[in-house]
């Protein structure tokens, strides 16, 4: 049996403005064959990105392949978001070649690329890349952002937004997870001072990785997609100022698994697994039980407040209707009182 490939997943930050956007519609034109999923975060502007490439008119474009998340910064939804969507396009019948990831201005990378390490996902996706796109003329002002106000009003418009840091860090932070980064806009600065901007952000970012200059975001595909970075598996080697802070740094995930008893009926069963995703650092459950009486197992699965349970299919005699639940969180689960809850 040979090993399934993971799918490459390339990771976009960078401040409103500096031109991910272009970037991407560009990496759709060059991506010669490939088929991209675009996650899209940036709701700056309330789905215009989204809205911008379905209308893009690309024939690598589909429209059901450009999911948006618009329910806040990324980097602080994962678990709600981010994680169903990805589960979400690899259960499709025909995955992506590629999915490609454009971040809200101010998300932080590392927690994301974090992310990846979740049970279901880091076997079947890896992180190909993390690309910074940065303003040149704006960072050569030390403004990071064209539209400081604009940034503001984002910051305003996030209620999921739970760090608040200065842009500075925020910048810092994106450069320094960064496996490229894109001096964007780079036509604005004269030859000197786009020489004097790359060397000073060389000087900030860890060591071999490139400073490419860009106008209009058309970088191509070949050239920002394939770095085979494998970032999840190198996290502690990208700095951050949110290291240690508990808010984004939450410690690698744990999943364990439950036998369980026959249930009279699915009501109470459910009742359980609720209390169950209510419990602390709990983040999913799903598995399947028997029901007295009924051929069908039962299917079972939560995340945050939603609970589903349906019947699939009938029991397989080897099977001897013994149920399982996993159940899925961050490290340091209390399982001996979880399993008491779900089976006792
Ligand atoms: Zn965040």
């Amino acid at each position: 049996m040979s090993q399934i490939q993971k799918i490459p997943a390339t990771v976009i930050t960078g401040f409103l403005g500096a031109g991910k956007t272009s970037l991407i519609r560009h990496l759709l034109a060059t991506a010669n064959g490939r088929r991209l999923a675009l996650i899209i975060n940036e709701f700056g502007d309330m789905g215009v990105d989204g809205e911008v490439l379905k209308a893009c008119g690309d024939e690598a474009c589909r429209e059901d392949d450009i999911v948006e998340l618009a329910n806040g910064c990324i980097c602080c939804t994962v678990a709600d978001d981010f994680l169903p969507t990805i589960e979400a396009l690899l259960a499709r019948p025909e995955p992506p070649d590629h999915i490609v990831i454009e971040t809200s201005g101010l998300a932080l990378p590392k927690p994301l690329v974090r992310a990846f390490s979740w049970p279901e996902v880091r076997t079947r996706v890896t992180v190909d890349g993390v690309i910074a796109v940065v303003d040149a003329a704006a960072v050569a002002d030390g403004q990071f952002a064209s539209d400081p106000a604009a940034v503001q009003a984002q910051r305003e418009a996030d209620e999921a937004l739970d760090h608040d840091s200065p842009l500075a860090e925020v910048f810092e932070d994106q450069i320094q997870c960064a496996d490229m980064v894109l001096v964007n806009k780079a036509d604005l600065l004269d030859p000197p001072a786009l020489a004097r901007l790359t060397e000073d952000l060389s000087g900030q970012i860890r060591a071999n990785i490139k400073v490419v200059p860009a106008q209009h975001g058309t970088v191509d595909a070949d050239i920002v997609l394939g770095l085979d970075a494998g970032a999840e598996t190198d996290l502690d080697a990208r700095p951050s100022h949110h290291d240690g802070v508990d808010d984004h740094d939450h410690d690698d995930f744990e999943s364990f698994q439950i036998a369980l008893p026959e249930f009279a009926e699915p009501g109470p069963l459910a009742a359980r697994l609720a209390a169950v995703l209510d419990a602390p650092g709990v983040l999913r459950v799903k598995g399947f039980a028997a029901i007295a009486g009924k051929d069908m197992r039962l299917v079972v699965q939560g995340v945050g407040d939603r609970l589903q349970h349906y019947f699939d299919r009938d029991w397989r005699p080897e099977e001897n209707r013994i149920g399982r639940l996993v159940v899925i969180g961050l490290k340091g689960l209390d399982q001996d009182a979880i399993t008491a809850a779900v089976a006792a």
